[in-house]
């Protein structure tokens, strides 16, 4: 069985067929799948979408730097609430993202930091969104190490920058992009990373991998990821579907 460990199922283009598409992720054999939360209105949604299918869809509540301008004190009360019940397995997605630049940097700064504090009094494992902004991120994240577990999700690094992830103790999660045609030293780079600290991820309905491009990602299509990583590694489709499900709940303490 398969776990994609970052869907955005809450998402609009989702507002359809949303109970289908999680069918077709449970007839895919992916059992497991962590909606994150990018602002306070899709963190409420992620902690619905995970009491509506329990045991099934987990949760990860956060402010995305993009909303970083929105946040408030209130917000991060509210996040250590939600924090505390026993869907909400991360803080996510928070970090820094200079490519869009939709809040100002000095701001996402801030808000990235003040989760980090989140996470380690919570006790809970970060999910990070880095953008174009890597020195800024991994400044931010090694005045936290060794308190901070988590994963530098949709990674899409060079292998120095893995190494420095690797050393802070993250994992790095792969989605859709390790599939396309141009992305060689990509997968170059997961080749080399420890079996053990590798997640899967969608990201859906972003990043759609090969042979599905141009249509909506869902979580279905994971497989399509772990299927380009078993080659990478010379296992079978069974053995990274194992591993990286077992990282992910070894990570994020999912029973
Ligand atoms: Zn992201
Ligand atoms: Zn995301």
């Amino acid at each position: 069985m398969f776990l994609d460990s970052h869907v955005h199922l809450d998402d609009v283009r989702f507002a359809e067929d949303r109970e289908q598409v999680i069918q077709r992720a449970l007839d895919a054999d992916v059992t497991t799948m962590i909606n994150v939360g990018a602002d306070m209105k899709s963190t409420r949604e992620s902690l619905r979408l995970a009491k509506g299918y329990p045991g099934i869809i987990y949760a990860a509540v956060g402010i995305h730097p993009h909303d970083a301008k929105s946040a408030t004190e209130n917000d991060y009360s509210e996040l250590e609430g939600y924090l505390a019940q026993p869907e909400v397995l991360a803080v996510g997605e928070i970090g820094l993202d200079y490519h869009y630049d939709l809040s100002p940097r000095e701001v996402q700064r801030t808000v990235f930091e003040q989760q980090l504090k989140l996470a380690v009094a919570t006790d809970k494992p970060v999910i990070i969104h880095m953008r174009e902004a890597t020195q800024d991120t991994l400044n931010l994240l090694q005045q936290f190490t060794g308190r901070l577990r988590g994963v530098m999700h949709c990674f899409s690094g060079s292998w120095e920058t893995a190494c420095a992830v690797l050393d802070l103790g993250l994992h790095l999660g792969f989605d859709g992009p390790l599939t396309f045609a141009n992305a060689a030293k990509l997968r170059e780079v997961a080749g080399k990373v420890p079996s053990d600290r590798i997640l899967i991820e969608t990201d859906c309905p972003y990043l759609t991998p090969v042979p599905y491009r141009g249509k909506r990602n869902e979580p279905a299509y994971v497989r399509e990821v772990a299927a380009v990583l078993a080659e990478l590694k010379k296992v079978d489709l069974e053995e990274i579907a194992s591993l990286t499900a077992n990282n992910a709940r070894d990570l994020f303490s999912i029973i």
